[in-house]
């Protein structure tokens, strides 16, 4: 298989819901070992986009391939083993202990993580090996949110999605969550698309930004050229937020 292969492809991708047209139509590659993030409003059609990947949406029209393969041929087991998923909300067990939260994938496709694998896993988030014992209810939002990435890495993935990760974290844990994960990427090989409403966290930890309205693709750039003023009208107004933000600061503290 050629190194140039796209790790995912979008192929004229299309999924409704009665009249709304969640996803219109896209096609795009996403090379592997890239940094994607998906920006756009509320009801853009971002998360619709992010489940065509592992199958939680059947797109009505066309087709995502995973790398070069149709995921329709895929075993949904074995995609969800290639394809780590962090939802919205993070949504663990609150039944079940951390350790059995994170290898809950791995168990149902019928093997057991070792208890070292555990602390491997949480020691990639930064958590202290002894967090497998304790209990979702004991643990803060940002250390869900990471039990949520550990339990995503635990079928050694080579591809990570993110729904809105850290949506509802403070902007200090926000920050060191994002950095963390960005790290992990880079480390273990990932191709990462991660969905945020928020433009400053893509230009910040995304190599490449796709900014979706109405179930399209309105802009596919680099951080460099959206802050070049480049992506169109839809783009720039997001750049705006954060860009005025920066400027006001910048601003107060001559
Ligand atoms: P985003 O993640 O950008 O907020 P979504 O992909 O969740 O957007 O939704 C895109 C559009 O599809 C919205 O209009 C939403 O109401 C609609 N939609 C998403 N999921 C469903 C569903 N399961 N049933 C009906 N409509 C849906
Ligand atoms: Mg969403």
């Amino acid at each position: 298989m050629p190194s140039t292969q796209p790790a995912l492809s979008f192929r004229e991708t299309t999924k409704r819901f009665g009249e709304v047209v969640a996803v219109n139509r896209i096609s795009l590659d996403i090379e592997a070992d890239s940094f994607v993030a998906l920006v756009g409003e509320s009801g853009s059609g971002k998360s619709t986009l992010l489940k065509t990947i592992n199958r939680l949406v059947e797109p009505d029209e066309g087709s995502v391939l995973l790398e070069g393969e149709d995921v329709r041929e895929a075993d949904p087991p074995m995609l969800r083993r290639r394809i780590g998923y962090v939802f919205q909300g993070v949504g663990l067990f609150p039944h079940m202990n951390v350790g059995e939260n994170i290898g809950i994938g791995p168990r149902l496709a019928g093997s057991k993580l070792s208890a070292s694998r555990i602390g491997e896993l949480l020691d990639g988030v930064e958590l202290d090996a002894s967090y497998a014992g304790r209990m979702p209810d004991e643990l803060s939002g940002g250390q869900r949110q990471r039990i949520g990435v550990a339990r995503a890495l635990a079928g050694n993935p080579h591809i990570l999605l993110m729904d809105e990760p850290f949506g509802a974290l403070d902007p200090v844990t926000r920050d060191a969550l994002g950095g963390r994960v960005r790290k992990l990427h880079d480390t273990l090989g990932l191709t990462t698309v991660m969905v945020t409403h928020d433009m400053a966290e893509a230009l910040l930890l995304a190599d490449r930004v796709l900014v979706m309205s109405e179930g399209r693709i309105e802009a596919d750039c680099t951080p460099h050229e959206l802050l070049d003023g480049a992506g169109g009208l839809i783009a720039q107004k997001l750049v705006a937020v954060p860009r005025d933000q920066a400027a006001a600061l910048a601003e107060l503290a001559q």
